[in-house]
């Protein structure tokens, strides 16, 4: 595993198992696995940094995808993970999981553990203050999961970066209370949509964690940010026969994915020329934890490349890291 200063954007390719309603309807399983970086689906072989296998565990994919990352935030850089797949792929799946359940819970959950885990080992002297913020971003409004009356937050550019103005933040000193936000984020989501199915493959969740550390004895400062991203779903929105709202939506997610298709594209390449963080309201939360360490970027990958590969196939959950 590299570290972040080797490494800028990396991509994981996970596959869901067929499902049951797959199986009933005789469905064949298609991609065939080879090495932990390829796969080959109809004879053709699709490379990533890794590929995870519908065998692949919530602690494998943990571990593989998150971990470094979360020490690196702890280092005090910054990060984000992103999932990114057509509906029911399995990106709520791998970034939630479920919640509770030590087997099955998610990489947000798993890295709340980590992190309180790092804290309870680190010496005395080490202050920590963490906070979390749970919005969302659907028809390009931002929506605070964490105060249902803020469903219109507006972004302020001070000074070099776009902030979310007023998004609710709360400390944090266990993983049960980054548990705790996150049920009631979601239930807020809930009461505010009809069908919540529908809404979340159309909207874009972002869960933020921000840590802050001091050495009371030396006054060092560290901090760092990690977003966590549930896209909504890539599959593309028909434009045709939809009119209004529907083909607003269709409209508003295929811009806001594909800003951020370019924007990764421009940092993958890792040239300097311009990185169009401006063309959408996530892009621009995202810039300063997307990029960072740009410039040093080694990697080959081309995100938009491999990006458009994906969408032509099925069942994948593209998870997309960056420091
Ligand atoms: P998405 O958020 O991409 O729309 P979900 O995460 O909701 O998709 O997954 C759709 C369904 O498939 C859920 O019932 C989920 O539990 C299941 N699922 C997804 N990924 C896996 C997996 N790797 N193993 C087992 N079940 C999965
Ligand atoms: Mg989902």
């Amino acid at each position: 595993m590299m570290d972040a200063s080797e490494c800028g954007v990396r991509v994981m390719c996970r596959f869901r198992p067929l499902n049951e309603a797959e199986i009933n309807r005789g469905d064949k399983y298609i991609p065939k696995f080879k090495d932990d970086d390829t796969v080959v689906i109809t004879n053709k072989p699709y490379a990533f940094d890794r590929v995870l296998p519908p065998n692949t565990s919530q602690e494998q994919v943990y571990d593989q995808c998150a971990k470094q990352i979360v020490k690196d935030v702890l280092g005090g850089y910054n990060g984000t993970i992103f999932a990114y797949g057509q509906t029911s792929s399995g990106k709520t799946h791998t970034m939630e999981g479920k919640l509770h359940d030590p087997q099955l819970m998610g990489i947000i959950p798993r890295i709340s553990h980590d992190i309180f885990d790092h804290i309870y080992s680190m010496d005395e002297n080490l202050e920590f203050h963490i906070k979390v913020s749970y919005f969302e971003i659907y028809l390009d409004k931002i929506r605070d999961l964490l105060d249902g009356k803020k469903d219109h937050l507006s972004q302020v550019y001070s000074p070099d970066l776009f902030l979310c103005q007023g998004c609710t933040e709360r400390f944090v000193s266990s993983p049960e209370e980054v548990m705790d936000v996150i049920d009631e984020g979601k239930a807020n989501r809930h009461v505010a949509v009809t069908n919540m199915n529908e809404h979340s493959s159309r909207s874009h969740s972002i869960f933020l964690i921000n840590i802050k550390q001091e050495n009371i004895e030396t006054e060092k400062k560290l901090s760092g940010k990690l977003y966590l991203v549930d896209l909504a779903g890539s599959e593309k929105v028909s434009k045709t026969g939809a009119e209004g709202a529907v083909l607003d939506e269709a409209k508003n997610i295929n811009k806001s994915l594909s800003a951020l298709g370019n924007v990764i594209s421009a940092l993958a390449e890792g040239t300097k020329t311009h990185v169009p963080y401006r063309d959408s309201k996530m892009t621009r939360i995202l810039q300063d934890s997307l990029g960072e360490t740009v410039a040093e970027t080694k990697s080959t990958l081309m995100f938009g490349q491999r990006a458009k590969t994906i969408k032509n196939t099925v069942s994948v959950n593209l998870e997309l890291t960056a420091e």
